[in-house]
């Protein structure tokens, strides 16, 4: 069992915000599929859930999947085949939570993800050392666009502490975040 075995990720495009603040559905974006896929397999994760709620935007992403399990790149490039084992393509948040539901019994606990800082927010050791004494699923939610409106930053059981480095410069890819965020719940 792998510090991170009963964590799961998704990656969300809707209720999120654009630069003005309004509420959006934002589009996928080809290279976090890929490179958040091979994150969560190093990382042991469970589940790589990629959420959108448009039939043409799951269709792409479902065509990128079969290149990469089945078409010309499974046998191209193995290791990607191998991270796309554990991606999920589905319309939103709720089948997400549901596949888990269906597989442990348990409804996930939800875990959303900011760059802002803010009240009540939980630290990485504080989330490590839950992972590490329960047995519960979670469910790590990233966002696109410029971050989750407060309505679904409001669904989490938790919102986890940003990752700030320096004082005026803090936005990360979401790719690059959801790794920084895995390593860092994996080793703290
Ligand atoms: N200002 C936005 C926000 O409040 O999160 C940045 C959006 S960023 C392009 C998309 C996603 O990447 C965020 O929803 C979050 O999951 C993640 N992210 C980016 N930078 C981050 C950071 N420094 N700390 C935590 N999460 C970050």
């Amino acid at each position: 069992v792998y510090p991170l075995s009963n964590l799961s990720v998704v990656l969300l495009h809707e209720e999120m915000l654009d630069k003005n603040g309004k509420v959006v559905i934002t589009s996928l974006t080809l290279n976090d599929i890929g490179d958040l896929s091979r994150s969560c397999r190093t990382y042991g994760v469970n589940t790589l859930f990629i959420a959108h709620p448009s039939a043409a935007q799951q269709k792409l992403a479902r065509r990128l999947e079969y290149h990469w399990e089945q078409g010309f790149g499974a046998t191209y490039n193995v290791t990607r085949k191998d991270a796309f084992a554990i991606v999920k393509i589905v319309p939103n948040l709720d089948e997400a939570i549901l596949h888990i539901e269906f597989k442990t019994r348990e409804l996930p606990k939800l875990i959303a993800t900011s760059a802002r800082p803010g009240e009540n927010r939980v630290s990485f050791g504080e989330l490590a050392s839950i992972f590490r004494n329960s047995p519960s699923p979670h469910l790590l939610m990233l966002g696109s666009g410029w971050g989750m409106s407060e309505k679904l930053l409001a669904r989490a059981d938790y919102v986890l502490e940003p990752i700030i480095c320096t004082e005026d410069f803090n936005h990360l890819s979401v790719r690059s975040a959801g790794a920084v965020m895995l390593d860092r719940l994996s080793a703290a």
